[in-house]
């Protein structure tokens, strides 16, 4: 009897007819693996609330967490990148520019910002994985250049988010002078006495570790952000050892004393406002 023997094996959905949740109401904690529902993160500040798990998140979300009221003024709106070497890889790096920009509404990887936080004025410099790994190009060594000019100009604190995977390999040495130039003018923030936090998230490695993440007045991190240079892989073979557990883990680097604090996402805008009012006194 057909109705109590089962003739075809196994139950076969096909892809198309699944039915699924929309796309970004639901999504899956990459840690605990619980679901999690769109508006419990945003109540959460993109944390999971089972497991304490920091989602990745882009300069729209910082900036609404971290100004008074989702309140800002973005700077330098303008900046976009050239293409000096006429770079292509496995595409265009002009059209790969554009693709990327129509699909995140980002026009680079990073967006500067003037607004308030607690009462106290910031300017926040927040960098976006989403746009080419969240490379540093032209356009992002620049943008923080020209956060820290209008910084020294108005007399107010500079807060740098990075989440980078480094160079951008499509402008090759035009990316590594943004380390030295970003380094030059934190220098000049230093001299004019400004105060400089910079905030490692996840995850933030190569010339971007290498230059502006780790020069602020105080560095802090998220945690279980990766933190490092060279990936794990590239450092083993060179030193033939294994590496230590934990390696390259937020909480691994402020052991090791390259940063001053780990802070939980949740307390972020409280301890920021607090070491402004510090370090501006
Ligand atoms: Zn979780």
């Amino acid at each position: 009897m057909a109705w109590f023997k089962r003739e075809v094996k196994g139950i076969i959905t096909t892809t198309q007819e699944k039915k699924e949740a929309p796309d970004g109401i639901w999504n899956k904690c990459p840690e605990c693996k619980k679901p999690l529902h769109y508006s419990e993160q945003v109540e959460n500040q993109y944390v999971c609330h089972y497991c304490g798990y920091h989602l990745r998140i882009g300069s729209k979300e910082y900036f609404s967490i971290l100004f008074d009221n989702n309140e800002f003024t973005e700077l330098f709106t303008n900046l976009r990148s050239g293409d000096p070497l006429e770079f292509v890889d496995t595409k265009k790096y002009t059209d790969r520019i554009s693709e990327t920009t129509r699909k995140t509404g980002l026009k680079d990887a990073i967006r500067s910002a003037h607004g308030k936080i607690e009462g106290h004025d910031l300017v926040v410099a927040c960098m976006d994985f989403n746009f080419i790994g969240g490379s540093m190009g032209s356009v992002v060594g620049e943008k923080i250049a020209r956060s820290i000019d209008y910084c020294i100009e108005h007399k107010i604190p500079f807060l740098m988010i990075s989440k980078s995977g480094g160079a951008r390999m499509m402008e090759a040495a035009f990316s590594l002078m943004q380390m030295a130039k970003t380094s030059a003018k934190l220098a000049l923030l230093g001299q004019a006495k400004i105060p400089y936090i910079s905030l490692l998230t996840d995850p933030t490695t190569g010339g971007v570790t290498a230059s502006y993440a780790m020069l602020g007045d105080v560095n802090i991190a998220e945690p279980g952000s990766l933190i490092g240079f060279a990936g794990p892989r590239v450092i083993k073979e060179t030193i033939k050892k294994d590496l230590p557990k934990g390696f390259q883990t937020a909480e691994f680097v402020l052991e090791h004393g390259f940063l001053d604090f780990i802070v939980d996402r949740r307390e972020m805008k409280e301890k920021l406002a607090s070491f402004i009012k510090m370090l501006a006194a």
